[in-house]
């Protein structure tokens, strides 16, 4: 049988460790691949705005390494199924191959594209984006995890295996396939004039993908359990938007860095850690598929937020008076990324110091992260409300100074980010309401005109947070 394979990209772009397209690749057959814009498939969380940005330079990446193999990425717009039938009518392919996808809308694209086609030809669905598929650590119950200490030493008990090298070959569909061009798609057109900052401080596609993670392990993964809290250091690997558009598997990183196992115990051991609660995450949105929506502990639904509209846009635009969320909410506008420990400072700000539902800033980091992804994204949000799966306790409020104190003690990260503070001193740099009125003139600060005084004062925000959780308190109940 020597009759058309189509091979349908998703969030796997990549040659390399990509399982199903060596099984397509292996079967000699020649072979259509194919990307489907479908903006209509996830209408609760189409894609943002930086997420847009990076699948179209991803795309180009994916473009020109296909080319290596003389094979042409045909690019559709519109209903997945529609478009795929219509490639299958044009090609006469008799078989489907794709990788799994886990977010709820394409757990249900996937089945619809079963029942569709699965009685005109093969359908196949391969693993690849996870290290696990979901459910396959589950308590001795067979329940989904709910606390993240079991699910990892689970997960510790099955090393992924290895990962697997690019197709050496792979047989091209002989004609010519009507394509869309990618710059019609306008993926980036509406993405802000800061995205035009991404491209000299990111490489999307594949050979960035290996690059970020060669340039992590030559600085060091010993270092990493000591310097990933450290904002003011490039101490983490700056992998998340690659491993989210499957630039590269979880499982080739696992393995690059195992292999580093005899000298760098420690910092192996805290890496893969991270790379386990990328698959918690997914476990708990694969259970709860509500979970990007709705509080995991119900009784949250009855939080008293306070809408703020004014004080939400100051947090937005890193105007907040508090240095240290000021610096993570600008990097995240010039840079699409935010550095995980002020991820953290920047959303228990919003939600406790603010009082601003959860929900809120889960958005905004959806339009503007590069690595914005459904699970990591509403599993992280939840957690540091207090009101997720195994999260923080909600009465742990972090205190934005001592944060900034002890994570940026010289400053240099709201420097870099705040450069209207760029000349305070050591002392002040994360209290600038503190610094005396001398050094204020000298640094060139007009508290309120040149940056604002504290949108609120910590201590007393501190106090109506926890007020406020007095309201639900006695409902709360401890994750099983
Ligand atoms: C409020 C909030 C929102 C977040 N939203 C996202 C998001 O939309 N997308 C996203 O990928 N991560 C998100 N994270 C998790 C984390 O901040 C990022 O994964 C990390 O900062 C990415 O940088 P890195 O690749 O250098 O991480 P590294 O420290 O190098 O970690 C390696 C990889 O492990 C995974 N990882 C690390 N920490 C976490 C975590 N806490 N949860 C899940 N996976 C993790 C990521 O895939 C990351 O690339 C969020 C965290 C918070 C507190």
């Amino acid at each position: 049988m020597n009759q058309p394979l189509l091979f349908w990209f998703r969030k796997d772009l990549r040659l390399t460790d990509n399982t199903a397209l060596k099984a397509a690749a292996q079967t000699g057959r020649p072979i259509i691949c194919t990307y489907i814009l479908d903006e209509d498939n996830d209408l609760a969380w189409p894609l943002g705005k930086a997420s847009r940005w990076w699948l179209q330079e991803s795309l180009k990446s994916l473009g020109l390494s296909l080319q290596q193999y003389e094979l042409q990425l045909v690019l559709r717009r519109g209903d997945s199924v529609e478009q795929l039938s219509q490639l299958i009518k044009e090609t006469g392919a008799s078989s489907l191959y794709f990788s799994a996808q886990y977010e709820p809308s394409s757990l249900t694209l996937e089945q619809k594209v079963n029942l569709a086609l699965k009685d005109q030809i093969e359908v196949k669905r391969f693993k690849g984006y996870l290290l696990y598929e979901p459910n396959e650590n589950t308590t001795a119950e067979g329940k989904p995890y709910k606390v993240f200490t079991p699910f990892y030493k689970a997960c510790l008990k099955k090393p992924p295996s290895t990962a697997l090298p690019a197709p050496e070959q792979i047989s091209a569909y002989p004609e010519y396939l009507a394509s869309d061009d990618l710059l019609d798609w306008d993926l980036a057109l509406d993405t802000p004039t800061w995205a035009q900052e991404y491209p000299p401080i990111w490489k999307p596609g594949e050979d960035g993908a290996d690059w970020s993670l060669q340039a992590f392990i030559r600085q060091g993964v010993g270092k990493y359990p000591e310097l990933r809290n450290r904002p003011d250091i490039f101490g983490t690997s700056r992998l998340s938007p690659h491993l989210h558009f499957g630039e590269i598997s979880p499982r080739q990183i696992w393995n690059a860095i195992n292999q580093l196992n005899n000298t760098d115990n420690e910092g192996v051991a805290s890496y893969q850690r991270e790379l386990i609660w990328r698959e918690f995450s997914y476990n708990l949105l694969i259970n709860w598929p509500d979970f990007p929506e709705q509080p995991f502990r119900s009784e949250f639904k009855a939080f008293p937020w306070h809408d703020d509209d004014s004080a939400l846009h100051r947090w937005q635009q890193g105007q907040t008076g508090y240095p240290i969320v000021d610096a993570g909410m600008r990097e995240l506008l010039h840079t699409g990324w935010m550095h995980n420990r002020v991820r953290m400072i920047v959303a228990s700000f919003l939600i406790k110091d603010l009082l601003i539902p959860w929900q809120q800033g889960e958005k905004w980091f959806w339009q503007h992260l590069l690595d914005a992804n459904l699970a990591s994204n509403s599993a992280s949000w939840q957690w540091v409300a207090g009101c997720g799966a195994d999260a923080a306790p909600y009465f742990r409020v972090f205190n934005p100074t001592l944060q900034g104190e002890k994570f940026d003690p010289n400053g240099d990260y709201v420097r870099q980010w705040v450069p209207e503070l760029d000349q305070l001193s050591k002392a002040h740099i994360h209290t600038p309401w503190e610094a005396p009125a001398e050094e204020l003139k000298l640094a060139g600060i007009n508290l309120n005109e040149t940056y604002p005084s504290p949108i609120v004062n910590h201590k007393e925000a501190r106090l109506r947070a926890l007020a406020a959780f007095e309201v639900i308190k006695h409902k709360s109940q401890p994750a099983a």
